[in-house]
């Protein structure tokens, strides 16, 4: 019998690319190890089941272990951490409860994740500091927040307004919470650009959310527990700490056996995510993809990429040699009653170092036709290269409307249009979802104005 395909890494990447090997080939053996207790779980969801949105942890949870033993036939071992890869001997060393050992592999995939950072803050390790990257982190989170008597907390410190922090924010605050978000950065949101981080900006104080920009946390004080956050110029009482200040690749075990990595730090991989070792690939957080707009490598921890990329290289294991897809960097985001999206290129900076000569255009439209009640306003910031046409990337925000919106924009730049090619898309009409000319269309019909 041939040598099992072995996977590390129980969620989004590891048991997406578990369960498409199965189904392709029912013969295989797979062995996924987890080192912790929880699999295929829906991390996105944390900040809603902290809001008390979503009742249970369990709830997070797409495909249980047991289903994966029991329905689709993999050996699935949680509580097992693999320690090490022996790429010569095609073996890992395996730590479970009760035993060490070595597994050989005839494939190996490495899905391994990524971890919240935690920059070196004095006071970093007092009580009620907390990251949110488990499903644990989320429950401990939200026991202490729902806590009853005298230390139950008040106030909380979020640091950092990326997409986390914000999503934190708007869960804190709907748990009663006063919330003080702290942002190095001029802006939140910073890979959205100015138009849609400034609406959330609004939007956030509207909801008694209160910003601290350009501000660099520097500790924390207290004695056991947090009672402060100290910035470059005042203190802040707080009760309990988010950090949300954005996730490295888990990319230890990988170099150590000597595979390549990118540099972003996260493992390098081809188109079929195989990295420089015969017969081991990587998937989702810990590996770099390739940008869509620019060719270059890019690293954007998402889940679709995670799934995707987990999904082809289960396919491509079993005898169907099947790319992983390139990126475009994709994201939406809930600020409370806003929806914020990006897709793309759209930092002009970024987009001049990929060799693009970036042109853009800021439209506001509306979410529904003028004369159909309850529309609001959309933002649309387009943006193109003035050379080719070619479109590059788009950011939006508004009440509505917004979030599958920016689909419309992946799509282009995935299938390379220019912007006179979005500009006469077929897309859909009706009063109640938009006007006649969609938000998309106006910001192409500007945009190649300025163009022609
Ligand atoms: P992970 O989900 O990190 O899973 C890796 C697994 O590997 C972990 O279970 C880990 O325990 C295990 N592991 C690591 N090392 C070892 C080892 N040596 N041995 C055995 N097991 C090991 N993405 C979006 O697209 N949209 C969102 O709205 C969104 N919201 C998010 C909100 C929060 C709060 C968080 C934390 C993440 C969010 N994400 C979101 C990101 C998304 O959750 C990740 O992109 C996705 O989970 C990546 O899947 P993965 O399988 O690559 O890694």
């Amino acid at each position: 019998m041939s040598e099992p395909f072995v996977i590390v890494g129980g969620d989004a990447a590891g048991m997406s690319a578990a369960s498409k090997a199965r189904r392709e080939n029912p013969d295989l053996e797979i062995i996924a190890f987890e080192k912790g207790d929880w699999v295929s779980y829906g991390a996105c969801g944390l900040p809603y089941y902290v809001k008390g949105e979503i009742e249970d942890l369990e709830d997070l949870v797409s495909v249980t272990a047991t289903e994966f033993r029991e329905e689709r036939d993999i050996d699935l071992r949680t509580q097992h951490e693999v320690t090490g890869i022996d790429p010569q001997e095609q073996t890992v060393t395996v730590e479970g409860p009760d035993e060490r050992f070595e597994q050989a592999y005839g494939t190996l995939l490495i899905a391994t994740g990524a971890s919240a950072i935690v920059p070196p803050f004095d006071g970093v390790n007092l009580d009620d500091v907390h990251t949110l990257h488990s499903l644990p982190a989320g429950a401990e989170i939200r026991s202490r927040i729902e806590s009853t008597g005298p230390d139950s907390p008040e106030t909380v410190g979020v640091v950092g307004g990326g997409y986390i922090g914000i999503e934190m924010a708007e869960a804190l605050r709907g748990q009663g919470l006063s919330v003080h978000l702290f942002e190095m950065l001029p802006h939140v949101l910073a890979p959205f650009g100015e138009t849609v981080a400034e609406a959330v900006e609004a939007e956030l104080e509207s909801q008694d959310v209160t910003l601290h920009l350009n501000t660099r946390v520097e500790g924390f004080e207290g004695d056991e527990a947090v009672q402060a956050v100290r910035t470059d110029d005042e203190r802040v009482p707080v009760d309990l700490v988010v950090i949300g200040v954005g996730v490295q690749a888990n990319a230890d075990l990988a170099a150590e056996a000597g595979v390549e990595l990118g540099e972003s730090g996260a493992i390098a991989t081809d188109e079929y995510g195989r990295t420089n070792l015969e017969h081991v690939y990587a998937a989702g957080d810990c590996a770099e993809m390739t940008n869509v707009v620019t060719g270059d490598p890019d690293h954007v921890p998402l889940a679709l990429t995670a799934n995707r990329a987990g999904r082809a290289i289960g396919q491509t294991v079993t005898g169907t040699p099947t790319p992983v897809g390139p990126i475009a960097g994709t994201a939406a985001v809930k600020a409370f009653d806003l929806e914020a999206a990006r897709t793309g290129l759209i930092d002009e900076e970024r987009a001049q170092d990929a060799g693009f000569n970036p042109i853009s255009a800021t439209i506001t439209s509306a979410s529904r036709a003028g004369y159909y009640p309850g529309g609001s306003p959309i933002e649309v910031n387009l943006v193109a290269d003035r050379q080719s046409d070619a479109v590059l990337g788009a950011s939006m925000v508004g009440e509505e409307g917004v979030a599958k919106r920016i689909d419309t924009i992946a799509t282009a730049l995935h299938a390379g249009l220019t912007v006179h090619e979005v500009e006469y898309l077929d897309l859909s009409y009706a009063p109640p979802f938009g006007p006649t000319w969609d938000p998309v269309l106006t910001a192409a019909k500007v945009l190649a104005g300025k163009l022609d």
